[in-house]
């Protein structure tokens, strides 16, 4: 199974490719996650790529295509939910150039349809732990016990970019530069377009449903 998640930060695909990879055994790999762990390490990586990331800009694509490749060939990945990546088009094509020189082609691409509008209010409710990627919505997804990881018990914090004006940039990103990617997937007839505005486990039976899971 290989798979990209696409839609607007927010969108929740962090969320459905956590359920996807567990149900299917393919391997979640989220640039936004690996990149905040670089920041949290101060690698070299870390620290250019938390210069874009505060402000909600994207991180060039050499950075993020470099890390993508690192880890698929590194880990020898075959089955991968791809989540957060490509975004941008000469991000896709390089994935399309690594991908088939593994000869492993993306198969389908998931598409979770939102307006813009909801995506503010969810961002910032939104509580994530950096320690193992979970995330939570305070009123519709609260963790059991307030400030910690259901998962793993550290602490929740509130993203730097998931503030107002991060959120308007990071929207803004979207639209400019990842949205036209849907285009370049529908013509490879890839495209399964999921409402994603409603509740996270009919959103994920519509996907289950979609993918033959
Ligand atoms: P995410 O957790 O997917 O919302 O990503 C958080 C931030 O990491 C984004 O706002 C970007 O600054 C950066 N990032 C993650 N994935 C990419 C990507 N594919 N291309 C460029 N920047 C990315």
């Amino acid at each position: 199974m290989r798979i990209v998640m696409f839609g607007c930060p927010g969108a929740g695909k962090g969320t459905q490719a956590k359920v996807i990879a567990a149900k299917s055994g393919a391997k979640h790999i989220s640039t936004g996650d690996m990149l905040r762990e670089a920041v949290a390490n101060k690698t070299e990586i870390g620290l250019k790529a938390n210069e874009y990331m505060s402000k909600g800009a994207l991180v060039p694509d050499e950075v993020v295509v470099g890390i993508v490749k690192e880890k698929l060939v590194n880990d020898k990945i075959t089955d991968f939910i791809l989540d957060g990546f490509p975004r941008t088009i000469p991000q896709a094509e390089a994935l399309d150039v690594m991908l088939a020189e593994l000869n492993l082609p993306v198969e389908k691409v998931v598409n979770l349809n939102i307006d813009h509008q909801v995506i503010v209010n969810r961002l910032c409710e939104r509580r994530v732990c950096l320690a193992c990627g979970e995330s939570y919505h305070l009123k519709n997804n609260p963790p059991k016990v307030e400030g910690k990881c259901n998962a793993c018990g550290a602490d929740l914090v509130h993203r730097s970019d998931d503030q107002p004006e991060a959120i308007k940039t990071r929207l803004d990103q979207y639209d400019q530069k990842t949205a036209p990617l849907l285009d370049f997937y529908k013509k490879q007839g890839k495209v399964i377009d999921i409402d994603a505005s409603g509740a996270i486990d009919d959103i994920r039976d519509n996907i289950m449903k979609a993918l033959g899971l």
